[in-house]
């Protein structure tokens, strides 16, 4: 396969291969944009472990701190950024989206901040991208709400609320967090049942079994680093369970999608 010359993104100044990727399954179109932060020490560290064909990892894009953007891999390729994970019953993530790795050290360097020229290229490397791929706002996603028992990545920290007003992800206001514990890991019943299928309507990989387990706290977990980053702890209080009531009464109309599923 010849490389392009040209990135698929104006916003990229330049490519820079990586030769991990493949054929997206089925000719799978995106309709996913997968947001992760590197979480390495180093950026160069991260951008070179991207570019090994023994790490077995990639992304279409890299970010630098500084907002330099590199193109990796070729969009129509299927990139290996997002690992087993799902997203709305969908578990071949990787044929299904574009991934983006942010160069950020990541909780386990302490989780600072995003710089504002990195976050800017971001939100103009994702503008063009859900653009010319026509990708929804609510399939705009980190990859910890994809693989929530896994990963924390891009972190709460994230500007989401900053992405959406630029017209890049679903979002809405959380509500307040108050005190008071609500459902909480172990325990079980019809309005388990409820939580898990509201977090599976939205597209959560969460399991209907009426039993609040690891998986539904990590859910949770995933769900309050995105959307209620205020408080994350793993409990479903009120202020969780609105807001995701929220998000889902707010979500853009999914056209050819049955209104029941
Ligand atoms: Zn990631």
């Amino acid at each position: 396969m010849s490389a392009s010359l040209v990135p698929d993104s104006p916003v990229a100044e330049k490519i820079f291969p990586s030769p991990n990727h493949g054929e997206r399954r089925n000719g799978r179109r995106p309709d996913i944009l997968l947001l992760h932060y590197t979480g390495m020490p180093r950026e160069s560290d991260a951008l070179q472990r991207l570019c090994n064909p023994l790490a077995e990892v990639s992304a279409h894009y890299f970010v630098f701190e500084d907002g330099r953007v590199w193109q990796l891999v070729p969009e129509a390729r299927r990139a290996w950024h997002a690992g087993a994970a799902s997203w709305d019953g969908e578990t071949d993530v990787n044929s299904a989206s574009i991934g983006i790795e942010i160069a950020n050290v990541g909780h386990e360097g302490g989780l600072p901040p995003y710089p504002e020229a990195q976050i800017e290229s971001v939100i103009a490397l994702c503008r063009d991208i859900v653009a010319r791929w026509g990708i929804r706002p609510d399939r705009v996603l980190g990859h910890s709400d994809v693989a929530p028992l896994r990963k924390e990545d891009p972190g709460e920290l994230f500007p989401w609320e900053r992405l959406h007003r630029a017209g890049v992800g679903h979002w809405v206001a959380p509500a307040p967090v108050s005190d008071g514990r609500f459902f909480v890991r172990g325990d079980q019943g019809p309005p388990i049942e409820a939580l898990q299928a509201m977090f599976v309507l939205y597209g959560y990989p969460a399991t209907v079994t009426g039993v609040f387990d690891q998986e539904t706290e990590a859910v949770v977990r995933a769900f309050q680093r995105h959307f209620r980053p205020g408080r994350i702890d793993g409990v479903a209080d009120l202020s969780t369970i609105t807001t995701l009531r929220d998000l889902l009464a707010a979500r853009p109309p999914r056209d050819g999608a049955p209104s029941s599923a």
